[in-house]
């Protein structure tokens, strides 16, 4: 009879099948990455945020999170979910022209090409997800959208920014309420309001704020529907954003049309990273004069870009680029002149190495630590980080396990 309690019984619980009802005994380990767009690293600095601060308080938080360049949307979230340089899983920026597909990327709600699985060269972590028969289930992600590798995410949206913050928690929620075979072990939610914010008004503004406890209220109420699941100190929470943000000036601007002729290159992203495809004949022109033209924007040929930017290898990087320094903007005098509202926000993009440019990461769960502060890392690892947390074999990429084995529990 103790054998029958002691082994037997337990034995059975654990079995797929024996669970209670919610199935809660043995949920998988199970990981929701949340990304906060431009929640700069030191934001929380700014108002009250009890849920965020709960988490880091039973969690593990950075002090900044390190993006990969150019410091924009797409090519991080790419970063975070492949482990992978932009060079590398192929979204260089939110806008890019492939000479290859004699075609053009760009972002924002109905983007056709974002849902294009053919412009995204890495492994993100849903397929590596469903290929070792994992489920994975997205309240929007970049390029969740898309087939990529002949898999998509088991349930995913397209983009529609106007789906209220509330529902998309609301939609996670219910996700893990699916039975155990159907329950997804990878989940992501994505919020755009602290970019957008931060665009209109500027970082150092006092409207931010109402941004900031717009999200701290959507961890909330996450916290509470898990508390209500009993799933609260079972799911691992990854909170992360892509890029901070910097004040922008109208004094600060770089006009390309005082140096150059437009007729003789085609601009693919104006700023403040400036890719220039110049016309056939005219790249050595183009280099000659941008090169010392101004001493804020750094003119390099696509071959000798700084090395600690890993900016060099892929098609869609064009033959020039121009990097502007922190809060400088490259536009024309007609661009400028025409729009009296543009650069008077806030802006990002910029090299990496600006403390402006950092965001966050906080992490709460069965994983990881309770009550660590951990000096700033870069996005790069956590592709590792979340397979080795999930108990999946990652595919090859650009980050290391070993750089952030400090954030998991003994
Ligand atoms: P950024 O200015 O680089 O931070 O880009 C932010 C913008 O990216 C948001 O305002 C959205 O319009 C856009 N965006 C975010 N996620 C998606 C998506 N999954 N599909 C298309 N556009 C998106
Ligand atoms: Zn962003
Ligand atoms: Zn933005």
């Amino acid at each position: 009879m103790k054998f029958l309690f002691r082994f037997v019984l337990p034995l059975l619980l654990i079995l797929p099948g024996c669970e209670d009802d919610a199935g809660l005994k043995n949920l998988a380990p199970t990981v929701l990455l949340i990304s906060m767009d431009g929640f700069r690293w030191d934001y929380m600095e700014r108002t009250n945020t009890p849920n965020l601060d709960y988490l880091v308080e039973h969690g593990v938080k950075a002090e900044a999170l390190i993006p990969v360049f150019l410091t924009k949307t797409f090519p991080n979230h790419l970063t975070i979910v492949t482990g992978l340089y932009p060079e590398n899983h192929g979204i260089v920026s939110n806008n890019m022209y492939d000479p290859e597909f004699d075609d053009w990327y760009y972002i924002g709600q109905g983007s056709e090409p974002v849902q294009d699985g053919r412009w995204y060269d890495g492994e993100p972590i849903w397929v590596t997800a469903a290929k070792q028969n994992q489920i994975a289930m997205t309240m929007f992600w970049p390029a969740s959208e898309a087939e990529i590798m002949g898999l998509r995410p088991d349930e995913y949206y397209i983009y529609d920014g106007s789906i209220p913050n509330e529902d998309r928690v609301e939609q996670v929620l219910d996700w893990l309420d699916y039975p155990q075979k159907k329950r997804p072990t990878f989940l992501t939610v994505y919020f755009s309001d602290l970019d957008s914010w931060g665009h209109a008004y500027g970082p150092e503004s006092t409207e931010m704020k109402s941004a900031i406890v717009e999200m701290d209220d959507r961890i909330g109420q996450l916290l509470e529907g898990l508390q209500k699941r009993e799933m609260d100190d079972k799911v691992n929470i990854i909170i992360t954003s892509d890029h901070g943000m910097v004040q922008l000036s109208r004094d600060r601007i770089i006009f390309l049309d005082d140096y150059i002729s437009l007729d003789d290159v085609t601009i693919i992203d104006w700023s403040p990273v400036t890719a220039i495809r110049p016309d056939e004949g005219k790249a050595d022109l183009i280099y000659d004069t941008l090169k010392d033209v101004h001493e804020n924007f750094h003119v390099y040929k696509k071959e000798e870009m700084p090395e600690h930017l890993h900016y060099r290898e892929h098609r869609r990087i064009p033959s020039i680029i121009g990097i502007s320094d922190e809060g400088w903007s490259v536009t024309t005098h007609d661009q400028f002149d025409s729009q009296p509202n543009w650069y008077t926000g806030g802006g990002h993009g910029y090299d990496p190495a600006y403390k402006s440019m950092h965001g966050i990461f906080i992490a709460h769960g069965p994983a990881f630590k309770e009550g660590e502060m951990i000096e700033a890392f870069q996005n790069l690892h956590l592709y590792e980080l979340m397979c080795h947390v999930l108990g999946l074999i990652p595919a090859e990429n650009d980050g290391k396990l070993d750089s952030v084995l400090i954030v998991l529990r003994d």
